[in-house]
């Protein structure tokens, strides 16, 4: 077993060496420009780029020419909601669209970007989730007006998993003509998708979350039904029908297309397995601990996803107790700062339980014996720093912390 034991695959995966292969090749002889019409060097690099993008749109149910590639999730997202509201947004007059609804949990590339179209003078709606992390259907339906021009929300989450019901929000959007947008970062590869069944207009990934290389991925965008345009948000030498100019990462996108390969011929199995493993670990850490809580769905979620509160500990104490471990905890997603993180402040989880939680994400190369290492390591973690708690000494004889007078005394 490899130490330390990697449970964060949410925030990027290994290279598989099946992809480093098939890459090899176009970093060393196959050095080509796609764009070089004028000999082999060219055509082979574009042969790989088109086979690539058959790949990948064969994943999603997609066309080849509804792919765009581009530098990642992030980029994608951008391009997505930016070039949406720059085609069709119309600020002022009786026919105004300049509505766009997202909702609280969305990953920082959505939020940011929402959060600066905002103030840009744009109307944005964030609506908030249940306890669980699910946004209402119902409450979306009310949200949409006349003024609306895009919806955007997530698939999988990637703090707590928890995946939103798509299809539901697609035929929603499909029924009252406004574009539909997911960032599918986190369920790509995890779980089916299909763009003609979920009534998705645009949809962005990227390859370092599914075993692929860093710095890759792409953006679904719908040629029928309707044909969705957007703003052009890098100009240059017109790649990607426009839509996304620069020399294209060949070895990249080859790498996207067979870890995009690699992950549906595996999902079935790697689902049910991942599982397993995932409600493994928590249940054996809530059986041997009490105060944990589950955040996220408890079953609408990532097969691959658990994220867990455990009372009166702290989770950056708690981290550097199981050093062997490495995880993501509740308050260092926005990294350098120590604030909780917004995602379970959304949820409606309380700024210390926040702070003294952690998120798992297991993956390909996860095992059982690593899945058990980190519950021991996890269980008597918790168990000292609880020892040297007084708070939890408090609860323990029966104290009501949240109607202790903290000040009281201090004059
Ligand atoms: C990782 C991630 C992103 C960012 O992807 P990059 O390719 O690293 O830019 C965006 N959204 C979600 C949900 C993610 O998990």
């Amino acid at each position: 077993m490899k130490l330390p034991v990697y449970l964060d695959y949410n925030a990027t995966t290994p290279l598989d060496p099946r992809v480093l292969d098939a890459m090899l090749p176009y970093l060393t002889d196959k050095f080509g420009n796609a764009a070089s019409r004028n000999h082999v060097y060219g055509w082979e690099a574009e042969e790989a780029v088109e086979r690539a993008r058959r790949k990948v749109a064969t994943v999603i149910n997609a066309g080849t020419k509804e792919i765009v590639f581009t530098s990642g999730a992030t980029e994608s997202d951008n391009v997505a909601i930016k070039g949406v509201v720059e085609m069709y947004g119309r600020r002022d007059g009786a026919d105004r669209k300049d509505h766009i609804i997202t909702q609280v949990t969305e990953h920082k590339a959505v939020i940011d970007t929402c959060t600066y179209l905002q103030q840009q003078g744009w109307d944005v709606t964030f609506l908030p989730v249940d306890r669980t992390g699910m946004i209402d259907l119902e409450e979306l339906s009310q949200a949409i007006t006349d003024r609306t021009l895009l919806v955007t929300i997530m698939h999988g989450n990637n703090e707590i998993g928890t995946l939103q019901p798509i299809a539901g929000i697609g035929r929603l959007c499909k029924r009252r003509g406004v574009l539909f947008h997911t960032d599918a970062t986190q369920s790509f590869g995890k779980v089916p998708i299909d763009v003609e069944e979920m009534g998705i207009d645009l949809l962005s990934l990227s390859a370092h979350k599914i075993y692929g290389p860093k710095g890759i991925g792409c953006l679904y965008v719908r040629r029928r039904n309707p044909r969705v345009r957007l703003a052009i948000q890098m100009h240059g030498g017109g790649h990607e029908r426009n839509m996304r100019s620069g020399t294209l990462n060949v070895p990249g996108i080859v790498g996207l297309g067979k870890a995009a390969e690699l992950s549906v011929e595996s999902m079935e199995e790697e689902s049910r397995r991942l599982t397993a493993l995932r409600d493994r670990l928590s249940e054996s850490i809530m059986g041997q601990l009490e105060d944990v809580t589950l955040n996220g769905h408890p079953v609408h979620r990532l097969p691959n996803t658990v994220n867990l509160s455990f009372a009166y500990v702290e989770g950056e104490s708690l981290m550097m107790e199981m050093n062997d471990v490495a995880v993501s905890s509740g308050s260092a997603c926005t990294s350098a700062s120590l604030e909780p993180s917004f995602v379970l402040r959304a949820l409606g989880v309380s700024d210390d339980l926040a702070h003294g939680s952690i998120r798992f994400s297991l993956g390909r190369l996860t095992t059982t014996e690593e899945v058990d290492h980190t519950t021991g390591r996890v269980v008597s973690a918790v168990r000292r720093l609880r020892e040297m708690s007084p708070l939890y000494e408090m609860a323990k004889e029966g104290v009501d912390l949240s109607k202790v007078d903290w000040h009281a005394g201090t004059g």
